[in-house]
């Protein structure tokens, strides 16, 4: 019996864990794939809005805001990646002007600080690349830009540390009333908790509906902050994108967005803090929720779109496309809360963006409401620790410096990728953490590794020798990214016929 059961390891999920245990209480997450971030939270623009997107008095407003600050607070304690580079909305024609200020008002309204409207100018000097046709910008300086893989690594590193329990490979089938308890079916296990938390990205319609059908109908059940116990109808809403080389990265050097449509914040230029150049999304409605393929017409749009904002973006430096599904509800707003009449099932659902941005808000708000509705009390002084060790970064590391790492563990001065400058020390530091990668991509999410101009194709082959190594794993338990993404089928000596020995003829 746990106290508290989440669905879903991404950033969501993962921000709700780790502010749980700071609670005196069991937590255990649940998640249908292999490792944290394997959702919506691994493939987005990865931006840290400052805000001024959303519609004040909504929820989504109000996260983002906070969140916005928080997460260059938690930083500090968990070492991840987040730069404060700034972001800029341009205007490419005066008639647009009135978007830009009410952009701004917005921001204001949201409490966004320091946002201005910028000239043409001034634009220029802070972007030499910004297209010919741009005549103003708003300017906020609180956008920066974020490692989502290593945001939610970190949260989850640092709840399994404070005791949050993490089981993978398990998809939630069933949630049902026993005893007084939640019982979750989970993989072959049935599991039993005091509260229940939705947090399955694209797929949180279902559990919202089946949640609904376990609600009792009694409105007078002393509830915080409710859900209707209405259905919920959450439409994956595809973006695509180009990913440019490292020698793409100085291209522009703050989030260049163009002015917003009914449809988003459209398509925007980022520098990303490994060095890339990121370039998207679009924004196109699918049915299929597992549908992350790029489209010919998808990246023509990302190319042309681009291009009304940034000149001469360098699109023969690509070095992958990739797609991302937004967890999309018509109302457009977050829907966070306990279900009405159904008193310990909570959703944390339709987090679309700026839901990464949001997370550290999202963590503190439902961790809040469900504290309030079990009772539980914080863990006395002392015993959370808010801090996570970070993972060594030679991209950023001084020669001195990384001498001294040699010094210690001459694995570091290994490289086993190339195209990211990752050693070898690092990989089997991040292999003996909680919760444990056990797959390339895992690793990728931790290190970088095969991230880079090649995307593997020089360092797959050492980090699965490293894992077998490390992990006991023979070769063909080493996967891409779980199971059914075996890297080894077969051994080539197996397949060749063997040799006729015995005058009996060979065995094919
Ligand atoms: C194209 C695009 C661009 C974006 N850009 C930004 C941005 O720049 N800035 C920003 O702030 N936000 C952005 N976002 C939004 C942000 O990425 C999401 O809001 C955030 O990642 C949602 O996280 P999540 O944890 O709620 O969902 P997910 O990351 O999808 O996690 C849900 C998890 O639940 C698991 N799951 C589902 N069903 C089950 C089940 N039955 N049993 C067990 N596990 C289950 C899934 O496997 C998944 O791991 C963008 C999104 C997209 C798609």
């Amino acid at each position: 019996m746990y106290d508290v059961i989440i669905i879903g390891a991404g950033v969501s999920g993962c921000a709700i864990a780790r502010e749980l245990t700071r609670y005196d209480c069991t937590v255990c997450v649940v998640e249908r794939d292999e490792d944290v971030c394997c959702g919506t939270s691994k493939a987005n623009s990865a931006i840290v809005h400052a805000g001024f997107d959303a519609q004040p008095g909504t929820l989504m407003g109000k996260l983002n805001a906070e969140g916005n600050r928080l997460m260059y607070e938690w930083a500090k304690d968990l070492n991840f990646a987040v730069l404060p580079i700034g972001s800029l909305v341009v205007c490419v024609s005066d008639d647009d002007r009135p978007g830009l200020q009410a952009l701004l008002e917005r921001g204001e309204a949201n409490g966004v600080p320091d946002l201005r409207i910028i000239e043409r100018d001034e634009l220029v000097e802070l972007e030499p690349n910004i297209s010919d046709n741009a005549v103003a910008a708003l300017w906020a300086p609180t956008g920066g830009i974020v490692d989502p893989f290593g945001l939610t690594v970190a949260l989850a590193e640092n709840a399994a540390a404070n005791g949050a329990e993490f089981r993978f490979n398990e998809q939630v089938s069933a949630v049902e009333r026993v005893d007084g308890a939640w019982q979750v079916t989970a993989g072959g296990d049935k599991l039993l908790a005091r509260a229940v938390i939705n947090a399955a990205g694209v797929y949180a319609d279902e559990l919202h509906n089946r949640f609904v059908e376990l609600s009792s109908g009694d409105d007078t059940l002393q509830q915080t902050m409710t859900v209707a116990a209405k259905p919920l109808s959450i439409v994956a809403r595809k973006g695509e994108y180009y990913l440019l080389d490292t020698t793409a990265g100085q291209h522009v050097s703050h989030t260049v967005f163009m002015l917003p449509t009914a449809m988003g914040k459209g398509v925007l230029v980022s520098p990303t803090v490994h060095g890339n150049l990121i370039v998207g999304p679009t924004a196109s409605d699918v049915d299929d929720k597992e549908s992350t393929n790029t489209t010919p017409a998808g990246l023509a749009e990302v190319v042309s779109k681009s291009s009304l904002t940034v000149k001469n973006v360098p699109f023969r430096e690509v070095i992958t496309t990739f797609a991302g599904l937004r967890a999309h509800q018509e109302a457009h707003d977050f829907v966070i809360g306990e279900i009405e009449g159904a008193p310990g099932l909570f959703d944390c659902a339709a987090i679309e963006s700026p839901g990464l941005t949001s997370a550290p808000a999202i963590g503190v708000m439902v961790s809040g409401l469900v504290a309030d509705a079990l009772k539980l009390s914080p863990k006395p002084e002392g015993v959370f620790d808010p801090t996570r060790p970070g993972v060594v970064n030679l991209v950023t590391t001084s020669f001195d410096e990384w001498d001294e790492l040699c010094q210690q563990d001459p694995a570091f001065g290994h490289i086993i990728c190339r195209c990211c400058r990752v050693s070898e020390a690092q990989i089997v530091d991040v292999i003996h953490r909680v919760p444990q990668p056990r797959s390339l991509d895992a690793i990728k999410r931790r290190t970088g590794a095969t991230m880079g101009r090649c995307q593997g194709g020089f360092c797959s082959p050492k980090i699965m020798e490293i894992l077998e190594r490390e992990l006991g794993m023979s070769p063909e338990e080493v996967t891409k990214r779980g199971p059914g993404s075996e890297l080894v089928v077969g051994y080539n000596k197996d397949r060749i016929a063997a040799p006729d020995t015995d005058g009996e003829g060979g065995e094919a």
